[in-house]
């Protein structure tokens, strides 16, 4: 069974850790037994939580589900889903402070954070957590790359957080005239051969890590770049669908638990795709590590920062009574959205696009006979840069 975390603290958590009587209410109708939790097998009597169940629910009794208590929220966010995101607590709650140190930001730096702060968390989690290791933090948000290398070298930032995509086109503006020397790295996977170029061609050291909106940090690399859980979190890897547990070394959805008892996200299934490997690390951790994510269970995509999941672009077809792939290609080195369709007149459909998920579709293709609805990645990372 993949499993990586501290089960003795996941059970001892499930035991006494759980502060809010309506997330044990909740537990309890997904199937978790009475009494002692004293195994991993107790603990998967409780089914896990789907985002889509999670956004149903939330429409239901806005904004989190009647799970999270309002008095403690400090933050309300909105993920495309729609799934609501509440904040709690500073440091706490999103933890990347921990990541930020292993990828040595400190005191001394100027971090360039390219996450939105706009209805999104991610801003506010690198934000918060280069501000708890004592740099400057210049709160930029997403921009067009000229304008942010520009920013970069009149400031002398020293550090980037954002994606890898983006780093890249920086980079390329900035050319011999950057002080950047670190880089944190999340939501768009970076190879070896990226991080390599990063520290060859740019003096750019990068690290890259794995959280969620609701959770904040899962998984960050350590000295060896392996990707080890966070203490707080325990994280299983299993079978989409069917949410039994895949072997070690084997691909399956990571499925996680946040072992904060003020929040509800007690086996949330992430739809992130990912492997568990469990052998001692070079680092000196014995307690496993994943190797990455490798996609979406559900075939739904990240686009940009930004999640396009099946069952919206379904709902979108559904509204305009037509079928349709989507489908995402790397065009040098940007991500461009095409669709291909059974419309008869294309009518408002790539502004409509646009409204529902805040993403451009660059053209769409007309084949009057297709018949089968589906997202299609075409990206293949290894071919850019
Ligand atoms: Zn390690």
């Amino acid at each position: 069974m993949a499993f990586l975390g501290n089960l003795r603290k996941l059970l001892s958590f499930l035991n006494d850790g759980i502060e809010n009587p309506e997330i044990i209410k909740f537990l309890k109708k997904r199937g978790l037994k009475d009494g002692p939790i004293s195994s991993y097998e107790d603990f998967c009597s409780i089914k896990p939580l789907t985002k889509f169940e999670l956004s149903h629910m939330q429409q239901q009794n806005p904004p989190f589900a009647g799970l999270v208590d309002m008095e403690i929220v400090s933050k309300v966010y909105l993920s495309p889903g729609p799934i609501f995101n509440s904040k709690v607590a500073e440091f706490s709650h999103y933890r990347f402070y921990k990541a930020l140190s292993k990828a040595d930001f400190n005191k001394n730096d100027i971090v360039f954070n390219a996450f939105s702060y706009n209805m999104s968390p991610a801003g506010d989690m690198f934000d918060e957590a280069a501000g708890y290791l004592g740099a400057a933090v210049i709160p930029a948000g997403p921009s067009d790359s000229r304008k942010a290398a520009e920013i970069i070298e009149k400031t002398g930032a020293t550090a980037f957080t954002g994606t890898r995509t983006f780093l890249f086109n920086i980079l390329k503006h900035l050319g011999d005239k950057s002080r950047l020397k670190k880089a944190y790295l999340i939501a768009e996977k970076m190879t070896e051969k990226d991080r390599e170029l990063f520290a060859s061609k740019y003096g750019v050291q990068a690290y890259q890590g794995y959280g969620t909106a609701e959770v904040g940090l899962i998984a960050t690399e350590c000295s060896e770049k392996h990707m080890h859980p966070d203490i707080d979190i325990f994280l299983e890897v299993l079978e989409p669908g069917n949410f039994q547990p895949v072997d070690l070394g084997e691909t399956g959805e990571a499925v996680i638990t946040l072992m904060n008892g003020k929040l509800p996200f007690i086996r949330l299934a992430t739809g992130d795709l990912t492997i568990a490997e469990n052998q001692e690390c070079g680092c000196g951790s014995d307690e496993g590590f994943i190797k990455g994510i490798f996609g979406r269970s559900d075939s739904s995509v990240k686009v940009k920062g930004i999640f396009v999941h099946y069952w919206q672009f379904q709902d979108f077809l559904e509204e305009n009574g037509i079928n349709g792939k989507l489908v995402v290609e790397t065009t040098g080195n940007k991500d461009v959205l095409k669709m291909i369709s059974n419309f008869e007149s294309e009518g408002n459909l790539k502004q409509d696009f646009h409204k529902k998920f805040g993403l451009k579709l660059e053209s769409i293709e007309m084949d009057k006979n297709l018949e089968e609805n589906g997202i299609i990645d075409n990206r293949d990372r290894l071919k850019q840069s």
